[in-house]
Parts: C-alpha cells; sequence; structure tokens
C-alpha cells in the first residue's frame, strides 16, 4: 500500500514552456515539509488534436478526484482549453492577487496589494448580441444572481481571512438593470458580514483612485468585464502583465468551493520553450495560491514571499534584466522560501 500523501495535485500539463515551469514547481514540491504529489494530465496541443475529448476528460476526472488541479499554458487552436474547462466544471469565480513585486522597475511609487475577485461567466463577454442591418447591433448582457453571489461570498471570505473591506465595483447607475442586481447581490451578501466594511465605487472611479491611492483598495469584486480590465490595469501598476497567477473556482449547492484550478497568467512563450530560460515566479505563485487554499497557508504564503524576495534581492531571469536560468532563479527562489520558512526572515 502506498503512503498517503499530504496533497495530491492535478497537473495540466500544456505546450511551450508549460514542461518547464512543470519541473521548477516539482522541484519546489520536493522542497516543501509535506509529501505532495501529482497526476499528470496532458492537455497539450498534439494530444488534444489527438483526442481532445479523452484529454478533457482525463482532466476532469483528476480535478474531481484531487480538488485542486494546477494548469500550465496551452495553445489555443481550434477550442480555448481555458473555456473547455470552465464550461465543463462550472468554474464561476476567479480570484487574481495583484501585488507589488520588489525589485521590478515600475512608473509608479505606490505599493499595490489586490486581491480581485471576479465572476467568470457573463457579462460582456458573452454577449449574445447581434446586427440589425448594417447600421446597428444590439448587445445583450447576462449578469446572474448565482455567480454574482458566489464572487461576493468568495470575496467576504477572503476578506475576513485578511482582515480587510471589500469594494465592490461597477457602472451601477448607468446599467441600473444588470450592475443593479450584481451591486444587489453583494449588499445582500455584505449584509450578512456585518464585521467587514463594504464600499461601492464606480468602476471609472475606481480605476482613477487605485493609481492615486493603491493602499486604499485590498478586495475587489466586479462583474466579469470588469475585473478583467482592473487586473490588467493593476499589473501595469505593479509593471508586469506576465507576473502572477489565477485562481478559477467552482461551488457546491451550499455555496463553498468544490473545484480549484490555479494557473499562471503569461502564455506559451514559444519563442524561449525548451531553452531553460522561462521565468517560473508565476507558475510557483499558482502553487503557493494552491497551498494556501489546500490549508497549508504558512507553505503558501513562505512560498508566495520567498519568491519576492528573490526577485527582491536581484535574483533575475532574462525577462527581467537578468541572467538565471529557470533552474537557478527555482532554487534562489527555494532557499528564500525556506528563510521565511525556518525564521531567518518573518513570514508574514
Ligand atoms: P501565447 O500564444 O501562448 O499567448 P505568445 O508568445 O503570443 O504565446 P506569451 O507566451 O505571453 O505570448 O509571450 C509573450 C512574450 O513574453 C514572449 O517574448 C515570451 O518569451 C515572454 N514570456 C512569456 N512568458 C514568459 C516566462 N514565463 N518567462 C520569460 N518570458 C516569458
Amino acid at each position: 500500500m502506498s503512503a498517503q500523501k499530504d496533497l495530491t495535485i492535478a497537473e495540466f500539463l500544456g505546450d511551450g514552456i508549460s514542461a518547464e515551469l512543470s519541473a521548477a514547481v516539482h522541484r519546489v514540491a520536493a522542497a516543501l515539509p509535506i509529501d505532495v504529489d501529482f497526476e499528470a494530465v496532458d492537455l497539450s496541443l498534439e494530444r488534444r488534436q489527438r483526442d481532445a475529448e479523452g484529454a478533457y476528460r482525463e482532466a476532469e476526472a483528476a480535478i474531481r478526484a484531487r480538488g485542486v488541479a494546477l494548469k500550465y499554458p496551452t495553445i489555443t487552436a481550434d477550442e480555448s482549453p481555458n473555456k473547455v474547462l470552465r464550461d465543463r466544471l462550472d468554474f464561476a469565480v476567479i480570484h487574481r492577487p495583484v501585488a507589488t513585486i520588489p525589485g521590478v522597475p515600475t512608473r509608479f511609487q505606490g505599493e499595490v496589494d489586490l486581491h480581485i475577485v471576479r465572476i467568470a461567466v457573463g457579462g460582456t463577454y458573452e454577449d449574445a448580441g447581434r446586427r440589425i442591418g448594417r447600421e446597428a447591433a444590439v448587445s445583450v448582457r447576462v449578469i446572474e444572481r448565482r455567480p454574482s453571489f458566489q464572487a461576493a461570498q468568495f470575496a467576504f471570505a477572503l476578506a475576513t481571512r485578511l482582515g480587510c473591506g471589500v469594494t465592490s465595483s461597477s457602472k451601477y447607475t448607468i446599467q441600473r438593470a444588470t450592475d443593479g442586481l450584481f451591486e444587489e447581490v453583494v449588499s445582500e451578501v455584505a449584509a450578512e458580514h456585518a464585521g467587514i466594511p463594504h464600499q461601492r465605487e464606480l468602476f471609472d472611479a475606481l480605476l482613477a483612485k487605485l493609481i492615486m491611492r493603491p493602499e486604499a483598495y485590498r478586495v475587489v469584486v466586479t462583474p466579469n468585464e470588469y475585473g478583467d480590465f482592473l487586473s490588467d490595469a493593476a499589473c501595469g501598476l505593479i509593471g508586469s502583465m506576465g507576473l502572477g497567477a489565477s485562481a478559477s473556482y467552482s461551488f457546491d449547492a451550499a455555496g463553498s468551493v468544490q473545484l480549484a484550478m490555479f494557473d499562471p497568467a503569461g502564455g506559451t512563450a514559444p519563442d524561449i520553450a525548451g531553452q531553460g530560460v522561462c521565468n517560473p515566479a508565476a507558475a510557483l505563485w499558482a502553487l503557493a495560491m494552491l497551498l494556501e487554499h489546500s490549508g497549508h497557508r504558512g507553505l503558501g504564503r513562505a512560498l508566495d514571499q520567498g519568491v519576492r524576495d528573490a526577485i527582491g534581492s536581484g535574483h533575475a531571469t532574462r525577462d527581467l534584466g537578468g541572467s538565471l536560468g529557470t533552474e537557478a532563479f527555482t532554487k534562489a527562489a527555494i532557499s528564500a522560501m525556506h528563510a521565511r520558512l525556518t525564521g531567518k526572515v518573518p513570514n508574514r
């Protein structure tokens, strides 16, 4: 009989730098003080072209068995694997942390430590609109109560954990029916969390205020498209589009998270694939989020901070102006994580 593992992760392998990111993740997992195992599923384009249904069925079975998955970048050809997985697994909420990375140059002085929680479905991104003749078109923007509720619940639970308030943001004075429903649901959830301050902010004002006073915002919950815009705007503030991770969640009937998939921002980077030079930071942050979600909060924090410490102390891959390869950076991140875990550096 095999020994019980502390954590088993479904691992969705993709294309390009996917294999190198996976190798970095395995190296870090082996350095953790818990037993981590992986159940790999091949979602590469080659496999999907041969047997797409088999690949997705395997991925679905693996995440349903394990509860958590790490997904690496995949090529979108005929279909977007992210959309297929979202539909099959009923992902309703996306959580995207964006925080200042010490040592990464920015045009902006402030400290960003933002958690963007967005509805993963509907909004203008699933627009069932149509053209009306040559001169006009109409848009159909759908906001639903259930994913609004799940996003709000997730945001308030996160704020409770972080000891901060929640800002909900949309254009509720203009899109009165749709964003009005979203804000109504958020207010209902806010009423059940009396200890957590809740404020509403019009989305255009939020963008301006975030640039002027980023420290005033921590957890922000939005409909689908606003969360996407906000994520990119926040990434611009911290000086990097590709350095970050996000999580997608599905929920059971009682509103608890059922499945969680974590993936690094950024694409398959075909220009550098196979050279051992890609930056694994975002993949390691995805693992850190997975650890926190799986109840290993201290380890997740130590890994998250360790990667920041490594970059902040000048350990840089080529994309950040340095000369380290993927493996050398990963080793630096592991040392920094251990320094956090052993108390040499406080693990806040
Ligand atoms: P895709 O179609 O998968 O999005 P792409 O090349 O269009 O691929 P990215 O993969 O995001 O888009 O790559 C954009 C640029 O950023 C490329 O020059 C790539 O090498 C670089 N890049 C992306 N991810 C990383 C990474 N993890 N480390 C280093 N450079 C990266």
